[in-house]
């Protein structure tokens, strides 16, 4: 009775580490580190995982013990890269050689392989938080299982050898289950601070600011290459003129209308970004690049025949360029709508140009 209670316990330890070694992940998460810290933060993060498991672990013989310090090396280099799995390493050895004991020797050479094994494996692999690419990691760490061979041969044959099956399935159950856990978080970080981008709006036209493209940037990393999309880039005509001669306040009210213009002549699927001060870039998904110069147009038509106070017209030029399949990336696509915005100013204003290859 009171060793199942002991079994019980132990396990809540060990679903109590997993969860402080989870919720630590979220405020590295969420502290926003700079990427140079937060591979070192990640580091120290599975060092201490490693070090508490190696402190309260399964105890197999006089000074040979029993632990998962193997998966908290392996996770360090899957989620930190390789400082993470450095520092991980580094502290788990130190730790590993204070406890001593007849394992000492192989314990410290198996943190040192998992480590290795780790970062070849994410180098080969990369870093993907799948369970599949979980699992495999886990098996590729067990690997480090071997420095049971600088034990004495009886101990590896009637003691090792039996264990051997079960510690490789709680290596492979231990990566899949906290690595899954962690990558959760992961994901869960990516979805708020994207909301919390796309929220970020431009107080005076209501539009998303520039950051909305990082955020679109990044969340289709991989690019669907079968998708192409068109930038439109807007630019109010001498509209340091118009507020010169009418005042910034009647300046905000034209930016205002003329983002309502826009919003208005876009599918929901679309995004519009204010860009500058009278810049605007509007991203039509899945568009052709004669669609996009005809939405341009139409645009233009419209601020060109809106009055305002009575008596004021205002124009905008504008440039089209179309993603290319070797150039599916927000940015590049940019410029070029830019290059083709510059060709329209050049050419009068008040019109439309379209980015040639
Ligand atoms: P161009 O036709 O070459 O684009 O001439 P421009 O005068 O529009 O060009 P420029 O980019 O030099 O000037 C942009 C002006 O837009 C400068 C600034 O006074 C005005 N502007 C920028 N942001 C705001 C804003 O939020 N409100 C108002 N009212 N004006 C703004
Ligand atoms: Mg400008
Ligand atoms: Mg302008």
């Amino acid at each position: 009775m009171i060793e199942s209670f002991g079994i019980l316990a132990s396990m809540l330890e060990k679903v109590g580490l997993a969860a402080l070694v989870i919720l630590t992940y979220r405020a590295i998460l969420r502290s926003r580190l700079p990427s140079l810290w937060s591979g070192p933060a990640i580091g120290v993060l599975f060092s201490f995982g490693a070090a508490i498991t190696m402190i309260d672990p399964l105890v197999v013989g006089p000074g040979i013990i029993v632990d998962i310090r193997v998966v908290m090396v392996g996770l360090a280099a899957l989620f930190g890269g390789f400082w993470a799995a450095l520092i991980a390493c580094i502290v788990a050895v130190a730790v590993r050689i204070s406890i001593g004991g007849a394992g000492m020797l192989p314990g410290t050479v198996s943190i040192i392989m998992a480590a290795v094994i780790a970062l070849v494996f994410v180098r080969i692999r990369g870093s993907r938080r799948d369970l599949g690419n979980l699992a495999l990691l886990g098996l590729a760490i067990s690997l480090s299982l071997s420095s049971v061979l600088l034990m004495p041969l009886d101990f590896v044959i009637n003691t090792a050898a039996k264990s051997l099956p079960v510690l490789i399935v709680r290596n492979v159950l231990g990566t899949m289950i906290l690595g899954y856990l962690l990558a959760m978080e992961e994901n869960r970080e990516v979805e708020h601070n994207t909301f919390k981008e796309l929220a970020e709006r431009d107080a005076l036209t209501g539009l998303s600011n520039r950051r909305a493209l990082e955020v679109l940037e990044r969340r289709n990393p991989n690019h669907d290459t079968t998708e192409l999309f068109c930038v439109i880039m807007f630019d109010l005509d001498h509209f340091k003129t118009v507020n010169d001669t009418h005042g910034h306040s009647f300046g905000d009210a034209v930016l205002a209308r003329f983002a309502e213009i826009i919003s208005r002549r876009i599918r929901g699927s679309d995004l519009v970004v204010r860009y500058g001060g009278e810049e605007f870039c509007v991203i039509l998904n899945d568009a052709l690049l004669s669609n996009a110069a005809r939405i341009a147009e139409d645009i233009r038509q419209q601020l060109a025949g809106e009055v305002f106070g009575g008596d004021v017209t205002v124009t905008v030029s504008a440039g089209v360029a179309q993603s290319s399949e070797d150039e599916p990336s927000v940015y590049p696509v940019i410029k070029n709508a830019d290059k083709a915005l510059y060709e329209a100013k050049r050419d009068g204003r008040n019109r439309v140009a379209i980015h040639a290859e």
